[in-house]
């Protein structure tokens, strides 16, 4: 694909620039940054990063609050042909000190008042550069600002890595996602095509930015758009909603169409301009794309992805955006269901994992080219490690990941079509479906359940109401209430935490 041009990425970023004038960013404070100015912006954190020696193809490492400086960086990166590596700023010392001490970084950017830690775990792995970045500071933002906003854009064909994401990896450990350029390229173009996103197109951005999902497919789609973000430093449901009136268009984790949903103040009046609202990450419930859809008229599109694939399938812009559903692949991506073990494809209907090719699929992982081999086919297949089918429209659903499969008496059990039956039933919020040790049954099926308020349903209640729903081998032995569950930042369920926590539920005496 497109290859040897001058820097991949970015220069697709540049050409889809209409007017240097126009705005990129709409901020908190009422003002906006241009596309004119993010490109002096990112051309003096590219110069930046290049006094510190950054080569092409060395890893920038970040572990920083979101901010525009630190858009600015990973946009910077691009340009100076280094590799981005962003981190959770919820990593501790010691996971950092893996990523470090795994990918190399040429230089680690952290908050300022990281930096002595940082240091520390930089100089036991031979890194000498580590810069501070926050909002209005840090020594690499003054290294920014004492820069020149021009530069030659480093030179990077399509096979050149843009970033490594390191995945949430709940067990092993965590890998490193080679991204390239035509990747992340390849994908963003299908989804503006596959979204409508044009350049009066302004897209409420309340997601973190070290996760694909807000660095890539919002922020890579809106740039191939030629349009602008509202650009937030998190999530809080009183700033989206004054916010909402001036987007156009959101993208969000299941967890945020749920809490708009808990406030009064997300009428539909509020959104009834609104373009599109788009949600992955995590499975959105039926019943909140239901209730979203009677509150304000708008159907979610919801879509799949995962960091080593980019995005894989979406429901349709026009035509139906069916509840429960991750809908059709993406133009470009063929997308089959296997035999887990085997490779041998399922027909229509049966459960299998789901498994990709196309220009979206990463490079491999950071330094595991065992790792990298097991997980693809020979015929060049990924295997994603999601259950899921096709429905009898075409569509994708997903059944839940391998790992979290349920066999119960030799049965399979897939915790998302008992936990669908458990949402639909009155005073239950949402819910999680796990797996635990069993005397008998190997694992026994064990639901968490999250209440609406009050404290019904009660187990028995939920027992009688799946009583005739479910076949008996699904319905869960054991129900256990709390306040919330446990998520991560991109709104996925700790189902880890959930059966460590509850792995007793079974145990005799
Ligand atoms: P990540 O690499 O953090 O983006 O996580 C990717 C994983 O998130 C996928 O492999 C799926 O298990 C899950 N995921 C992403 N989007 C959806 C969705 N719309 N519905 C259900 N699971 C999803």
């Amino acid at each position: 694909m497109m290859t040897n041009s001058e820097n991949v990425l970015f220069g697709a970023f540049r050409n889809s620039m209409r007017n240097e004038d126009a705005a990129f960013l709409h901020l908190a404070d009422g003002t906006a940054i241009t596309y004119g100015g993010m490109l002096t912006r990112s051309a003096q954190y590219a110069n930046a990063l290049l006094a510190l020696g950054v080569q092409p193809g060395d890893r920038v490492a970040s572990q920083v609050d979101k901010s525009v400086d630190a858009l600015f960086l990973y946009l910077g990166c691009l340009r100076a042909g280094a590799a981005f590596l962003p981190l959770n700023v919820g990593y501790t010392d010691k996971e950092v000190a893996y990523f470090v001490g795994d990918a190399e970084p040429h230089v680690v950017v952290c908050r300022p008042d990281r930096v002595e830690a940082v240091r520390q775990i930089a100089g036991d792995c031979g890194i000498r550069h580590v810069e501070t970045l926050q909002a209005g500071g840090g020594t690499l933002v003054e290294k920014a600002n004492g820069a020149s906003g021009e530069v030659d854009d480093v030179r990077r064909g399509g096979d050149d890595l843009a970033g490594i994401l390191y995945t949430s990896g709940t067990t092993g450990r965590s890998k490193g996602a080679m991204v390239t350029h035509d990747n992340l390229l390849s994908n963003a173009l299908a989804l503006k095509e596959a979204w409508r996103f044009s350049e009066g197109d302004v897209l409420l951005h309340a997601l973190p930015i070290f996760h694909t999902h807000g660095l890539f497919v919002a922020t890579n789609t809106i740039l191939l758009a030629g349009g602008s973000m509202i650009f937030m430093e998190k999530f809080d449901v009183d700033g989206v909603i004054s916010a909402l009136p001036r987007a156009t268009s959101m993208m969000g984790v299941p967890t945020f169409y749920t809490r708009l949903l808990a406030s009064e103040k997300f009428t539909r009046e509020l959104v009834a301009h609104i373009r599109v609202f788009i949600s992955g990450s995590a499975p959105l419930s039926a019943t909140t794309h239901r209730e979203f859809q009677e509150r304000t008229g708008h159907a979610i599109l919801e879509r799949y992805g995962m960091t080593e694939t980019n995005m894989i399938t979406s429901n349709p812009y026009d035509g139906a955006r069916r509840a429960g559903t991750v809908g059709l692949p993406l133009p470009g991506v063929s997308v089959r269901i296997a035999d887990p073990d085997t490779g041998e494809l399922k027909a229509a209907g049966e459960v299998g994992v789901i498994e990709l090719k196309g220009p979206n699929v990463f490079k491999g992982y950071w330094r595991m080219p065992e790792k990298t081999a097991s997980e693809f086919r020979d015929d060049g297949y990924f295997i994603t490690g999601d259950l899921g089918l096709i429905d009898d429209e075409g569509y994708f659903r997903i059944v839940g990941r391998e790992k979290d499969l349920i066999i119960t008496g030799g049965f399979n059990v897939y915790p998302a079509e008992v936990e669908g039956a458990i949402d639909e039933i009155e005073g239950v919020a949402e819910c999680a479906v796990i797996g635990v040790p069993h005397p008998d049954f190997g694992e026994g099926v064990t639901a968490v359940v999250v209440r609406s308020g009050g404290d019904r349903p009660c187990a028995n209640d939920l027992r009688r109401a799946l009583d005739g729903e479910l076949a008996k081998f699904k319905v869960p032995k054991e129900y256990h209430f709390l306040d919330e569950l446990p998520r991560n930042k991109m709104g996925k369920i700790q189902k880890n935490e959930l059966r460590e926590r509850f792995a007793g539920t079974f145990k005799k005496g």
